[in-house]
């Protein structure tokens, strides 16, 4: 799922919240039906992953950078690096992926943005032999990868979840959610006219 040189743009709790997703993960690369390892890079879809526990929500959402940007490749102009920092802005603020019940009383917790759209090999079609066997999967192809927790005073509250992605992602036609709440779990599709998850 990783490309090979994720730029940093914001540290924080990563570490915490990979294990968990790591076991998905997992599960679900013995799934043939899926390409391998990018099962998630459809232009038009984003993957989300959700985790309540305790008083805290994390969530990932893995992205192909056509979604947020509109393109792929290494920014060369100062309109794309423009267009580059505007969407590290906006996946900066969790309000602009999802809303969350008031009487949870959430505030937002630390956040990381990664891409590889700044990887000089993404976009690029003079690979050589070594990058292409790494990128085998990638090429051309460049994501974001944001995580976000959020600290909840009442998270017993939290019986849905609004995407709020399509306003701001108006290129994001789907979004593949995977949930985990306390015990249970489970998996949906929303799309721009269907934003509303139920943990039920
Ligand atoms: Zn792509």
């Amino acid at each position: 799922m990783h490309m090979p040189t994720f730029i940093l743009i914001a540290a924080s709790l990563f570490m915490t919240v990979a294990p968990v997703f790591a076991a998905e993960k997992h599960d679900h690369s013995h799934d043939e039906d899926l390409p391998r390892d990018l099962g998630s890079h459809v232009h038009g879809e984003v993957l989300l992953n959700l985790v309540l526990e305790a008083n805290h929500l994390d969530v990932e959402m893995i992205s192909p950078a056509m979604n947020i940007t509109g393109f792929e490749h290494t920014p060369s102009t100062e309109e794309e690096q423009q267009a580059i920092k505007k969407a590290v802005a906006l996946l900066g603020d969790t309000g602009n992926l999802l809303a969350l019940p008031d009487a949870a009383l959430c505030e937002p917790g630390p956040a990381t943005i990664e891409t590889s759209l700044m990887d000089e090999h993404a976009g690029s079609h003079e690979e050589t032999a070594a990058d292409h066997e790494h990128d085998a999967d990638h090429a051309g192809h460049a994501e974001f990868h944001v995580t976000h927790r959020m600290e909840c005073e009442n998270a017993a509250a939290i019986d849905s979840i609004t995407l709020e992605l399509f306003r701001h992602f108006p290129n994001v036609e789907k979004a593949r959610v995977q949930w985990i709440h306390g015990q249970r779990q489970g998996a949906a599709v929303l799309e721009p006219d269907n934003r509303l998850l139920r943990f039920d």
